[in-house]
C-alpha cells in the first residue's frame, strides 16, 4: 500500500514542476489562442519556485501533507501573476486546512480535492460550463466522492485525475464566460481551456507521485 504522506506531497510537487516545465509551450499555446499566451510561463515559474523552496533545507517543517501544501500555496501566490496564481494558491491553501495528518486515506483524498475545488470557486466564482479550470475540478470532486465508496487513497486519486482529464477535454467546444477567454465570446470555442488542462496535469502528477 502506498502511503500518501508528506513525502508523497513533495514528490507530487517536484513531478508537477517537471511536468509544467515540459508542458510550458503546450499550455502557453492554448493560452495564446484564447488568452494572453502566458499560462505555461506562469505555471512553470510558479512550480519551479515551489521545487526550489523544497530544495531549501531552511524552509519550514514539512511533516504533514498540510505543511507541504501550505508552502506550495504561499509560493504560488507570490510568484505567479495572473488569474491562475491566486486561484491555485487558494486551492492549495484550502487543501492544507484539511490535510493536517500523517497520511491520507480515501476520505482524506476526497477532502483534499473538495477543499481545493472549493478554494478555486470561492476565489473565482466560476461554475461548470464557464470554460475554466472549474470544469476539471468539479468532475474530479464527483469522481473522488464516488470512488471513496470502497476505494483506497490511490484509487480515489486516480478517479479524480481521470475525471479532470475528461473534464478538461470537454472544455474544447465551450464558449468562455469567465476570465480572459470570455473576451473572445464564441471565438473561444474550439480550444481546450489552458487552466483546465493544467489542473488535469496536476492531478495526474499526484497519481504518478503515488507510484500508481
Ligand atoms: P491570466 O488569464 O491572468 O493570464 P493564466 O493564463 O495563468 O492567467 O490562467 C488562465 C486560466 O485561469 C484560464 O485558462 C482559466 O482556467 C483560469 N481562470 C481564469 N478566470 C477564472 C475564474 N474566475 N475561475 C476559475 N478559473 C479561472
Ligand atoms: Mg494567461
Ligand atoms: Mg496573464
Amino acid at each position: 500500500m502506498v502511503t500518501l504522506d508528506a513525502a508523497w506531497a513533495e514528490r507530487w510537487m517536484r513531478r508537477s514542476a517537471a511536468d509544467m516545465h515540459a508542458a510550458r509551450e503546450e499550455l502557453t499555446e492554448l493560452d495564446r489562442r484564447i488568452g494572453d499566451g502566458d499560462h505555461g510561463v506562469n505555471m512553470d515559474r510558479g512550480f519551479a519556485a515551489v521545487a526550489s523552496r523544497l530544495d531549501d533545507e531552511a524552509v519550514p517543517p514539512r511533516e504533514t501533507v498540510a505543511q507541504v501544501l501550505r508552502l506550495v500555496a504561499t509560493t504560488l501566490m507570490s510568484t505567479v501573476g495572473g488569474a491562475s496564481g491566486p486561484l491555485y494558491g487558494t486551492a492549495f491553501l484550502h487543501a492544507a486546512r484539511v490535510t493536517n495528518r500523517a497520511d491520507l486515506d480515501g476520505a482524506g483524498v476526497v477532502a483534499l480535492v473538495e477543499a481545493a475545488a472549493e478554494g478555486i470557486t470561492s476565489r473565482g466564482r466560476a461554475v461548470p460550463g464557464d470554460k475554466t479550470m472549474v470544469d476539471a475540478w468539479a468532475p474530479a470532486v464527483e469522481a473522488a466522492e464516488r470512488a471513496a465508496d470502497g476505494g483506497d487513497a490511490v484509487e480515489v486519486l486516480r478517479a479524480a485525475a481521470a475525471a479532470a482529464a475528461d473534464g478538461a477535454a470537454a472544455t474544447v467546444p465551450m464558449i468562455a464566460t469567465k476570465g480572459r477567454a470570455s473576451y473572445l465570446g464564441p471565438r473561444s470555442a474550439g480550444t481546450e481551456d489552458p487552466g483546465a488542462r493544467s489542473t488535469a496535469m496536476l492531478l495526474a502528477a499526484a497519481v504518478a507521485a503515488a507510484g500508481a
